[in-house]
């Protein structure tokens, strides 16, 4: 099997807990050499990715990861030389979209709180919300699961999706997601999606492992049961191992030709 671009999701996928494993890192620094570009797809900050990659010693000298996508496929960077550096393009659209999602969702955020909690007696970890922000930690993946459908339902945005990250949902943009914006960076590196390889481990990564974009799909063996559902069904690869391991035995079992 070709692979061009491998492109990782990083919380639960890549990574267990900071750092990044040497092993996992040497792994990287392998493929590379092989001609594979690395590509961290993440809903986390960029500033927050690149504290990562700093606590694990991975530098801008080291030539990896070549690009960047940031929370949940709205911002995307490409490495250049010793910094990352913004397709402008695409960056600057979502800005002007992040402006509108921020007035649709306006206090309704709040609103939202008072239906979680009163109505369904969820009670969240913990919370971001303010006038359209709406991020909340919930102690279950099924709590988030089920306040995600119940917003979905209840509400009709044009700009506004709701995402989960195991007990993590978030308000993100509904016009790009994981999937979306990993087109744009194969794109950009003249690599057709099928020799992209997508690997995630939860619902916000479904955008790149559906198929719809046709990248190969893969997820680690701690991937939750849905998502390893999903990967099955569109003939991806379900790894052994959890995490980082699971990254090196997906890679390294689809270079080889075997599939699981
Ligand atoms: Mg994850």
């Amino acid at each position: 099997m070709q692979i061009k671009l491998v492109a990782c999701d990083l919380d639960g996928t890549l990574i267990d807990g900071i750092p990044i494993l040497p092993e996992v890192k040497e792994f990287i620094v392998k493929i590379r050499q092989r001609g594979i570009k690395f590509v961290i797809n993440s809903g986390r900050s960029l500033e927050n990715i690149l504290d990562i990659l700093s606590q694990s010693k991975v530098s801008c000298p080291a030539g990896y990861p070549e690009a960047i996508i940031s929370k949940h496929g709205v911002f995307i960077h490409y490495l250049k030389g010793q910094i990352y550096v913004e397709d402008e393009e695409w960056n600057k659209a979502r800005q002007k979209e992040l402006k509108i999602l921020k007035q649709e969702i306006g206090w309704k955020s709040k609103l939202w709180e008072k239906i979680i909690e009163e109505k369904f007696k969820i009670y969240p970890v913990s919370k971001n919300i303010d006038y359209g922000v709406f991020a909340v930690s919930f102690k279950k993946n099924e709590e988030a699961e089920k306040i995600k459908k119940v917003l979905l339902k209840d509400s009709n945005f044009k700009y506004t999706t709701f995402l989960r990250n195991r007990f993590f949902l978030t308000a993100a943009l509904s016009t790009t997601q994981k999937g979306s914006s990993l087109a744009r960076v194969a794109e950009h590196f003249k690599i057709p999606p099928s020799q992209v390889l997508a690997i995630g481990d939860s619902q916000n990564d479904e955008h790149m492992l559906n198929g719809k974009y046709g990248f190969i799909p893969a997820a680690p063996s701690n991937a939750e049961d849905n998502i390893k559902q999903l990967v099955r069904s569109q003939k991806g690869f379900v790894a052994s191992l959890p995490e980082g391991k699971g990254v090196i035995e997906i890679v390294s079992s689809l270079l080889n030709g075997s599939k699981s």
